[in-house]
C-alpha cells in the first residue's frame, strides 16, 4: 500500500516540469553531443627550432591563438602538414603514440630533451586516408620539429591528439592545393589543421647574415612576403600556386618548396567566403618570414 502511494506521488510530480522545457533540455543536450563547431585552419611560420624554448612575441602570439581556439571549442584532433616530412607519395601517420622526433643537428641538449607527449589519432588518420585516393597510411613517423616546436606553445598541455600528413615532394603546387580541398570535411569533425612552414625560407642566405652579425631583412624577402600577404587577403590563391611568375624575389624566397607548400594546404582548406586573419608577421635572420594566419 505504502509502495503504491509513493509511486502515485512521484507520478504526480511529473506535470510540474512543463513538457516544452523537457524537450528543450533534451535538444540542447543532443546538440552538445552531436554537433562540432567547424574548426579554423592555421598556417604557422615556424622558423628557428629554438622557438620551442623561447618566450618572445612570436611564441606569445601562438599561445594566445591556442587559448582562443580552445576556449571556443577544444579540437578533437590536430592534423599538421609540416615542411619537415617530405616523401615520395602522400602519407598520413596512424601511430597511436607518435614520438617526438628531434630532426636537426647542432642545437643545445636542452632542445633535444623536449618532449611533446600528445597521443596520435589513428581513427582520424584512417578517415583522412579515405578522403583522397592519393593518401596512403603509415605508422612510420612521429611528430617532427615542424609540429612540436609550435604545438608546445599553441597547446602546451599536449592534451589534444596529433597526427601528420606528409608532403609529396615530387608533385607540383597545384596537387597540394587540390589535395587540401579534399580534406575540408575534417574541419566539420573537429579537426584543427595546421600548415607549418615559412613563406620565405632561404636558410643559406639567412645563415650568411647570422655569421656577419646582421639581422636586417633582405629587400626580396620583404617584397615576396608582402606580395604573398596581399594574395592571401585578396584570396588570389591561383597566384600563390603560380608564385614562380613573381620572378627573382620568389626564386630567392623559395629556393626549395618544402617550407612554402604547407601554406598552400592552409589556403586550400579555406571556405569560399571565410575570413582570413593575419596574426603574426616578421622577417627574421634576413630571409625567413614568420608570417602566421588563421582561416575561419
Ligand atoms: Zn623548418
Amino acid at each position: 500500500m505504502m509502495l503504491r502511494r509513493t509511486f502515485l506521488q512521484s507520478l504526480s510530480l511529473l506535470p510540474v516540469i512543463p513538457t516544452t522545457m523537457q524537450l528543450e533540455h533534451l535538444t540542447s543536450m543532443t546538440d552538445t553531443f552531436a554537433t562540432t563547431e567547424k574548426m579554423p585552419v592555421l598556417f604557422i611560420g615556424h622558423g628557428n627550432p629554438m622557438n620551442a624554448l623561447m618566450d618572445n612575441p612570436f611564441t606569445q602570439a601562438l599561445s594566445s591563438t591556442g587559448k582562443t581556439i580552445k576556449n571556443g571549442h577544444k579540437p578533437a584532433a590536430i592534423l599538421v602538414v609540416s615542411a619537415h616530412w617530405l616523401t615520395k607519395g602522400t602519407f598520413v601517420c596512424t601511430h597511436p603514440n607518435p614520438e617526438t622526433i628531434h630532426d636537426f643537428g647542432g642545437f643545445p641538449d636542452e632542445l633535444f630533451a623536449v618532449q611533446y607527449p600528445a597521443k596520435g589519432a589513428p581513427e582520424f588518420a584512417a578517415q583522412t586516408a579515405a578522403l583522397a585516393k592519393e593518401i596512403q597510411k603509415t605508422s612510420e613517423w612521429g611528430l617532427d620539429h615542424g609540429a612540436w616546436t609550435i604545438l608546445k606553445h599553441l597547446f602546451p598541455l599536449a592534451d589534444v591528439p596529433v597526427f601528420q600528413l606528409s608532403i609529396d615532394y615530387n608533385q607540383p603546387m597545384q596537387y597540394h592545393y587540390d589535395l587540401a580541398r579534399h580534406l575540408q570535411s575534417l574541419r566539420d569533425k573537429g579537426v584543427l589543421i595546421i600548415g607549418s612552414g615559412n613563406i620565405v625560407h632561404n636558410l643559406r642566405l639567412s645563415m650568411g647574415k647570422l655569421q656577419r652579425g646582421e639581422s636586417d631583412p633582405y629587400d626580396w624577402a620583404v617584397e615576396f612576403d608582402e606580395w604573398a600577404k596581399k594574395k592571401i587577403i585578396d584570396r588570389d590563391f591561383k597566384s600563390l600556386i603560380d608564385y614562380r611568375k613573381f620572378g627573382k624575389a620568389a626564386d630567392l624566397s623559395v629556393p626549395t618548396v618544402d617550407h612554402y607548400v604547407p601554406m598552400l594546404y592552409a589556403v586550400g582548406l579555406a571556405g569560399d567566403r571565410e575570413p582570413i586573419k593575419q596574426f603574426y608577421e616578421e622577417v627574421t635572420f634576413g630571409g625567413m618570414s614568420m608570417r602566421c594566419f588563421q582561416v575561419g
